[in-house]
Parts: structure tokens; C-alpha cells; sequence
């Protein structure tokens, strides 16, 4: 008789297996996706290589993202230089 764990077991490491290969292959999709669409630039306050892409359907504003997919505000080391101060006037006309 197979222990249920060692059953379980087997599963869940099948599972994962699959979903890296799943995530592996979005990686691919994602890069192949940003090499039509983005446009290649310099970040300025890193100097790595990004292509910015813009998000039409929500805010309509230049996203940069890492050639590998990620989404550059959150991989870049100088990110907080890139964050606009709130104004008062902002926080009052965003309620
Ligand atoms: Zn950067």
C-alpha cells in the first residue's frame, strides 16, 4: 500500500511542475508580446534597458517594463525618483 503522503506528495510536485512550465511559457508569450508592442528606451534613472508600453485600456499612461516581462517600477533600484509628490490639489479633486 502507498502511503497517502508520498500520493500527495507526487502530486503536489507534478502540480508545481506544471505551473513553472505554465509560467515559464507566459515569460515567452510576455517577452515576445513586448518586442512588438513596447518601445525601446534607456531608463533614466538606472540605465536599463526597458520598453515602454502604453496601457490604452486603463489609464492610457507609458508603462516601462524589463525586457524579461516585469514590470520596471518594481524592479528598478532608483523607483522612488520616479514617484510624483502628492499635491494637495490631487488628494482634494481624487475623492
Ligand atoms: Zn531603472
Amino acid at each position: 500500500m502507498i502511503p497517502a503522503a508520498e500520493i500527495l506528495g507526487n502530486h503536489v510536485a507534478k502540480t508545481l511542475q506544471d505551473l513553472h512550465q505554465q509560467i515559464e511559457a507566459a515569460k515567452l508569450i510576455t517577452q515576445a508580446l513586448l518586442k512588438h508592442v513596447g518601445a525601446p528606451a534607456l531608463c533614466k534613472g538606472c540605465g536599463a534597458q526597458i520598453l515602454f508600453v502604453r496601457h490604452t485600456a486603463s489609464s492610457g499612461k507609458l508603462t516601462p517594463y524589463d525586457p524579461d516581462g516585469l514590470n520596471h517600477f518594481g524592479t528598478c533600484p532608483k523607483a522612488a525618483q520616479f514617484k510624483r509628490p502628492k499635491t494637495k490639489e490631487a488628494t482634494q479633486h481624487a475623492g
